[in-house]
């Protein structure tokens, strides 16, 4: 008997897991359930070209609507999954009925996390986690001319470039005393500091919101240092948090995040995870982690086909991630923290370099801004003694 597998969240991951599939010759039903009405999109596009206006919504799309059909992917959108029956082996939708499964994916991805702002349910302010998001946040960013960002991760940065690009007043307000804190070490924070007060942002870092005020509609942020900033839209970008709560309430082991081991494998044999919404121990890094990128999406629901195909997989991934702002390309190799030392490469003042991070010697994350071949060189690279030559030269 074929078996069937079931997947929650027709995102990235999960789309990856039945592109797999197929491709790794699976027979069975495929079902791929998701509570958004597009077909699987890619997201990076939403704060960038998307937001700007360069790119329809058809252009979004990871696969044309007719891939699923020819593929015998059966995908079933505008559909919420509310409850996993893991003794009966099937899922309860929004509207009461259920889907029996042999093998279960989770890809449930992460949401904008909201911030416990008095005024934050004013109009006008906003979080950008979908295409629906961002047709809203368009209309009033061109609408209106005074943008705050709460946030200056790079979600919160490629939305002030690209309303910078449309000719608003942007203020970014950060209680970090650096952007992008995070992802990336003090130089790299500094040199975006400075492109974004180039292009005219107004940052103000180390201070936190006290409140979003208005009169039913958003006009102004006040700030913790006493400022009142005027506002037509206030975007919330302060992070995100996993759609853990499905495998959670079903009593799957979570830990901010859908824990999972090396197959993409949940504490039940039966339930996989994929993407945003797990974390996983890294032997890579020595501790538990959870990503929030393409690469994993991808490699990860890969891996998980792989399992369910009945393949021996061990994922470990060296992750990589990117932003676009203005017209500069960030590229992020490994993972910098715990560096002891850095080697930078070509000029940040020509916005072409990159900064390599060691550890005792060992080469364990590149940073290459508009340095493409040394983001690539990186990816094959990391892990060995850094020496001469190891990376290319800016060209
Ligand atoms: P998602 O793509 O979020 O898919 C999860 C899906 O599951 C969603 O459609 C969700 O609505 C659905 N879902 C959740 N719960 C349920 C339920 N109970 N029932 C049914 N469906 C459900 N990454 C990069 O590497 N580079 C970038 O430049 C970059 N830029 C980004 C910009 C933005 C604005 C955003 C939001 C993300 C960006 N990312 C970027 C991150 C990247 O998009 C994510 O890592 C990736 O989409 C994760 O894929 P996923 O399948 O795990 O989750």
């Amino acid at each position: 008997m074929q078996e069937t597998v079931v997947i929650i969240g027709a995102g990235q991951a999960g789309a990856q897991v039945a592109q797999s599939l197929r491709q790794g010759n699976f027979e069975g039903p495929i079902r791929l359930i998701g509570d958004e009405s597009n077909a699987p999109y890619q997201r990076p596009p939403l704060s960038k070209k998307y937001l700007l206006g360069e790119v329809a919504p058809e252009g979004l799309l990871l696969r044309p609507p007719a891939f699923y059909s020819t593929q015998n992917i059966d995908l079933i959108p505008d559909t919420r999954v509310e409850g996993i029956d893991r003794a009966a082996k099937r899922i309860v939708l929004a509207n009461g009925d259920s889907i029996s499964y042999d093998k279960l994916v989770i890809s449930t991805g992460t949401r904008a996390r909201q911030a416990p702002l008095p005024g934050a349910d004013l109009d006008g302010v906003v979080t950008l986690r979908t295409i629906a998001d961002v047709d809203g946040i368009r209309e009033r960013l061109l609408a209106g001319q005074n943008v705050v960002i709460v946030g200056a991760g790079y979600i919160g940065l490629e939305v002030a470039a690209v309303a910078r690009q449309l000719g608003k007043d942007v203020t970014v307000v950060e209680a970090q005393d650096r952007p992008m804190k995070r992802v990336v070490s003090p130089f790299i924070s500094d040199f975006y500091c400075a492109l974004h007060t180039e292009n005219g942002v107004s940052l103000r870092l180390g201070t936190g919101v006290e409140a979003i005020t208005g009169d039913g509609k958003v006009s102004a942020v006040k700030t913790a240092d006493g400022a009142s900033i005027a506002a037509d839209l206030v975007l919330v970008a302060v992070g995100a948090e996993p759609n853990d709560e499905l495998a959670e309430a079903a009593g799957l082991e979570t830990d901010n995040g859908i824990i999972v081991d090396g197959a993409g494998l949940t504490s039940d044999d039966h339930i996989y995870a994929a993407g945003d919404c797990t974390r996983f121990f890294s032997n890579r890094y020595g501790r538990s982690v959870r990503m929030e990128s393409v690469q994993n999406a991808i490699d990860q629901g890969k891996v998980v086909a792989q399992s369910i195909l009945g393949e021996d997989v061990d994922y470990d991934p060296l992750p990589w991630f990117w932003s676009d702002q203005y017209d500069v390309k960030l590229q992020i190799a490994g993972l910098s923290d715990g560096y002891d030392e850095t080697r930078t490469v070509g000029e940040p003042k020509d916005h072409k370099f990159y900064v390599a991070y060691l550890k005792a010697g060992q080469l364990i994350a590149v940073d290459s801004v508009n340095s493409p071949r040394s983001h690539m060189m990186a990816r094959r690279v990391i892990g060995e003694p850094w020496r001469e030559g190891l990376l290319p030269e800016v060209a």
